[in-house]
């Protein structure tokens, strides 16, 4: 499981107790907190709205952004009965249109909110809100529908006001958003995710007094720690092979104690790779050789030094310790079958393309690695010089005849 994954976790289950115990415990025993309380969300989500525009983005500003017109939504017109007919046609509009929105949320382009660029995004906050308004203002118009739908299979029980068909569609959007994140690791799918179970969980408990005040608290709460993450994530971790970038080894570097070796690699003729199939291909490469440096064995953390270089560090290892690993994985990569499809043959018909593809019409080619291996010294004490002796070590394996590896 990453670290992402954990996180994602760790905030669905946060949701749990804001809608299981914090509302009847808050009513219970502090109740004059009620009132100043109603305004946390607006705190939580505005500051998170704020830090996302600070990070660039957009897609988590704009699901912040519904998260309010969500919560303003229930504080100005459902704070009361659902039975009067037009109100309850417009929970069920809310609980089966804001998942909606979450999700084309999530799978429009990132956009920074307050930037011209973001049209279509507002265009489509904007539509929710006008379909919203429509029903509130047009009595005539929501009692017709209201009566249209109540009989048709809307499954009501009594634990609950949210019809069945409601939280079946909430569920059906949440696993949606799910499938999407596992797919795509996208901050902005999780952010959809965390938003419609919250919104589940409201929906489910929405006889309770305070349900949408903790529930969209911690959404709140939430989504800032998924904007930090993602900020995180896009200091530290390079964009193309998702591994920890250079900042994330100089940062190593400087806690990593006055015992460690450390690995400098180099993928062989990568240039010519390059030039005979094209630069995404060579991307493609530089994606799989990351991650099977990552399975490396002996503690190793492994980076992306930059271009076609990595790094792998071994706290508190000799070289005589870590050698082994590292020709482990390099063996593995110079073993592993990369198959190609060179794009500077790719046919211009997209149908000879398909029928190729089909016939597996990709060629496999031998990727190979060369290493260099140095570690920290009394001579050598600064990550700098320990990096270069394994640089030169690195050349040496060059020489050698690549695909092996040699000490500094
Ligand atoms: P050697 O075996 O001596 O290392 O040969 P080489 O061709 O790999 O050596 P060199 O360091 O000159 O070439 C590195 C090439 O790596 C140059 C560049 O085209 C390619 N490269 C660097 N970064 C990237 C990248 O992000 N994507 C792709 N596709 N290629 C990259
Ligand atoms: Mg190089
Ligand atoms: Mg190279």
């Amino acid at each position: 499981m990453s670290s992402s994954d954990r996180i994602l976790l760790i905030l669905l289950l946060l949701l749990i107790p804001a809608a299981l115990w914090a509302p009847g415990y808050l009513v219970m025993h502090y109740p004059e907190l009620i009132e100043p309380l109603i305004y946390l969300p607006w705190l939580t989500l505005g500051s998170t709205l704020l830090l996302s525009q600070i990070y660039h983005q957009g897609r988590l500003g704009f699901m912040v952004i519904l998260a309010m017109l969500l919560y303003g939504l229930i504080q100005s017109q459902l704070q009361v009965p659902l039975h009067q007919e037009g109100k309850r046609l417009l929970f069920w509009v809310m609980g089966l249109l804001t998942p909606v929105l979450a999700l084309l949320l999530a799978l429009l382009p990132e956009r920074v909110p307050f930037s011209r660029q973001s049209g279509g995004h507002w265009l489509l906050l904007l539509a929710g809100v006008i379909l919203v308004a429509v029903l509130t203002q047009i009595p005539a118009l929501a009692q017709g529908l209201t009566q249209f739908l109540t009989p048709r299979a809307f499954l009501l029980t009594q634990h609950s006001p949210a019809p069945l068909l409601m939280l079946a569609w909430q569920t059906l959007i949440a696993v949606i958003l799910w499938a999407l994140y596992l797919r795509h690791r996208e901050s902005a799918s999780m952010a959809a995710l965390l938003l419609v179970v919250g919104l589940m969980l409201v929906c489910l408990g929405f006889a309770r007094p305070m349900i949408s005040v903790t529930l969209l608290a911690v959404v709140g709460v939430t989504l800032f720690v998924v904007v930090l993450q993602q900020g995180h994530q896009m200091a530290f971790l390079d964009e193309l092979t998702g591994i920890p970038g250079r900042r994330a080894l100089n940062m190593a570097l400087k806690r990593v104690g006055r015992r460690y070796s450390l690995a400098m690699m180099d993928i062989d003729h990568f240039k010519k790779f390059n030039d005979t199939y094209g630069h995404d291909v060579g991307d493609e490469v530089l994606k799989l050789v990351a991650s099977r440096l990552t399975q490396i064995k002996g503690g190793g953390q492994v980076f992306r030094y930059g271009g076609e270089e990595f790094t792998v560090l071994f706290p508190g290892k000799t070289p005589k310790a870590c050698a082994p690993h590292l020709e482990a994985v390099r063996e593995d990569i110079a073993e592993y079958p990369f198959v190609v499809r060179s794009t500077k043959s790719r046919p211009e018909d997209e149908n000879t393309g398909r029928e190729r593809r089909g016939q597996g019409g990709g060629k496999t080619v031998q990727i190979t690695i060369s290493m260099g291996l140095s570690e920290r010294t009394g001579e050598r004490p600064e990550a700098e010089a320990v990096i270069k002796a394994a640089d030169q070590a690195l050349y040496k394996a060059k020489k050698a005849g690549r695909n092996c590896l040699k000490l500094g």
